[in-house]
């Protein structure tokens, strides 16, 4: 155990000559301002150790890592039945592309590119008033990390808001194919506060346990989903989680993760360990370049890949 915080505290020491390397999201001020030397790891084990490494308590926009948490909450109310909403392939696109989705009739590839992920907030929101849907979201992340200081960036909502054309443009096509139920400016208020959740990689480690745990966080003994559903998370994440940087991330780590704008990737080694890593900067296909490198290292040094040993 003691290695595995040699290879954290190693990783992090000799990456840190390229701190800063890559590019900054920058659509909005909140995220642009960010200083792009920062590096945080985190790993925690299912024997609920961790291990940390860099600037591992600094809190990040979370952005689209959100989008796991929410797909959790849409399957846990609403069963297998999201699948007549969002698909389950790859969209070999951008995350925010809007061909696609013309050409496949409103119903988004994946859950985590942009419109999937419209989609499952869409689910999420059943019943609820945006106010009581952001409200669930949040309790959710903190219950999964056990950690009750998980906050909204509410700047970050806004500018989010202020800016976000693109993905109006997503969720009123979406609407105009008569795929969201709730109208588009609940929905998106929804989908901008997820994005703006705030957290550090030792509390994204946290959350994520309980993918690496087979539905249940070994720490707190909360069972959070099925083992089925743990796995099939994982597939999608796989698959889909890095945009269509999803097949070089599989090539280079080999493990499931999800990427945000914010820099920061949660990965799941399964039945070993909940990993978060963040450096803001950013590589072509908009996933943290220092972030992935730091997975490459970690999956390397510990022999952990989904894929073999
Ligand atoms: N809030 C961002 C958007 O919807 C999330 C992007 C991301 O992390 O991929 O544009």
């Amino acid at each position: 155990m003691t290695d595995l915080q040699s290879i954290v505290e190693e990783i992090a020491r000799e990456l840190e000559p390229r701190f800063g390397e890559g590019r900054v999201a920058d659509y909005i001020p909140q995220l642009a301002r960010v200083n792009p030397r920062q590096f945080g790891i985190a790993v925690t084990t299912v024997d609920g150790d961790m291990f940390l490494g860099g600037d591992a308590e600094v809190p990040f926009s979370i952005q689209s890592i959100s989008k796991v948490f929410t797909l959790t909450i849409a399957l846990g109310k609403h069963g297998e039945s999201i699948w007549s909403r969002v698909g389950r392939e790859p969209s070999g696109s951008a995350f925010n592309s809007i061909v696609q989705l013309e050409r496949e009739n409103g119903i988004p590839r994946n859950p985590f590119i942009n419109a999937g992920a419209i989609a499952i907030t869409d689910l999420v929101l059943a019943g609820h008033t945006p106010k009581e849907a952001i409200g669930e979201i949040v309790r959710f992340v903190r219950y999964l990390a056990d950690e009750d200081g998980i906050v909204v960036d509410h700047e970050v909502a806004k500018s989010e808001a202020a800016t976000g054309f693109r993905n109006h443009a997503l969720a009123n096509f979406m609407r105009s194919f008569g795929k969201l139920d709730h109208p588009v400016d609940h929905v998106l208020g929804v989908y901008f506060h997820q994005c703006a959740l705030s957290m550090s990689c030792r509390q994204l480690a946290k959350a994520g346990l309980y993918l690496a745990g087979g539905g249940r966080n070994p720490t707190t003994g909360h069972r959070v989903v099925s083992h089925l559903r743990a796995r099939r998370i994982n597939a999608l994440m796989l698959t889909c989680g890095h945009y269509d940087g999803s097949g070089e991330f599989a090539y280079r780590v080999g493990l499931p993760g999800k990427s945000g704008v914010g820099g920061g990737i949660l990965a799941i080694a399964p039945g070993k360990a909940s990993i978060a890593v963040w450096s803001p900067g950013l590589n072509d296909n908009g996933n943290s370049l220092l972030g992935s490198t730091a997975l490459e290292m970690l999956a390397e040094r510990t022999g952990w890949s989904i894929f073999g040993y």
